[in-house]
């Protein structure tokens, strides 16, 4: 059997330069857990060129979504990019990643921590009924440099509180925080910082990040992640692995190269 799935391009929405989203059919072979990633591609002088991508659509939809970056010169950016309606993508037969909630011990409060396109395993979970019922609030915090850059704001803010089936939970349990570091924006500066001075949990009214109470998935560029893991670590969270589930857990949006 091939390795990945041939699916077909539905919509393709561009949020800026920079960023893209899209839709394409899903197999209905292809079972997923929310937070998980695939690899997708395409052929490319005859050989796929596959990267890793979150899942942004929920686990029970009919369709996947991704959200990529247009990174300039990127092998398989540069050409993802033109993607349009009626084009064909590989997409891998076997979804992965840490970001699951079976990694994770029971507890009050679950924490999305992400910066750039490490938003998208987020969108994922917080359209999963599951993580309503396992905290009372989720809190999710999304860090770009530009305003431009917080993809899915409007949908957050705006659409799912009105959804048909979780609309009601999304307003109860979930606070969303997008926050910016390069222009005037409500909430500002970098996530680390904001969580070592205090600035997050005096915005969200909970009191300060603790491994009694709180749950962490972290997806975002590698270097937030290091700083993210030493805040954490020294606060005495200790990592979830499939093995043993734990108080956070982690996933590089990206590799630098
Ligand atoms: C577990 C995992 C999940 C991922 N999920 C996504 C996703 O949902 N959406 C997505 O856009 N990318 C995601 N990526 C990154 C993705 O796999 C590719 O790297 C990206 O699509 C660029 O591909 P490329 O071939 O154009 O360039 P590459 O040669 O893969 O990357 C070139 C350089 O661009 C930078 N870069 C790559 N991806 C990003 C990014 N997302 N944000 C900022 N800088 C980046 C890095 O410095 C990298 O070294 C994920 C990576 C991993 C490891």
């Amino acid at each position: 059997m091939a390795a990945f799935n041939n699916e077909t391009v539905l919509s393709v929405h561009h949020w800026n330069d920079t960023l893209f989203s899209f839709k394409t059919t899903r197999d209905p072979s292809l079972r997923f857990k929310s937070g998980q990633f695939v690899m997708i591609g395409l052929e490319v002088e005859g050989k796929p060129l596959m990267r890793a991508y979150s899942v942004v659509s929920g686990h029970y939809e009919e369709h996947l979504e991704f959200y990529s970056i247009k990174v300039p010169d990127g092998p398989l950016t540069s050409r993802l990019q033109h993607l349009e309606v009626g084009d064909s993508i590989f997409v891998s037969r076997k979804p992965t990643g840490s970001l699951i909630i079976d990694n994770l011990k029971p507890g009050k409060n679950l924490y999305l921590l992400s910066t750039g396109t490490g938003l998208a395993p987020f969108l994922s979970v917080i359209r999963d009924p599951e993580y309503f019922e396992a905290y009372e609030k989720i809190i999710l915090v999304h860090g770009v440099r530009w305003k431009s850059e917080l993809g899915y704001r409007d949908y957050i803010t705006k659409e799912l509180p009105d959804h048909e089936y979780f609309g009601e939970a999304i307003q109860d349990q979930l606070i969303y925080y997008p926050t910016v570091t390069r222009e005037d924006f409500d909430n500002q500066g970098r996530l680390t910082d904001l969580i070592e001075n205090g600035q997050l949990s005096e915005d969200i009214g909970l009191p300060d990040l603790n491994p009694e109470d709180d749950r962490v998935m972290i997806c975002g560029s590698p270097s937030m992640l290091k700083d993210l893991v030493e805040i954490l670590e020294k606060r005495g969270f200790i990592e979830g692995t499939s093995h043993a589930p734990g108080e956070y857990v982690i996933e590089r949006a990206f590799v630098e190269s």
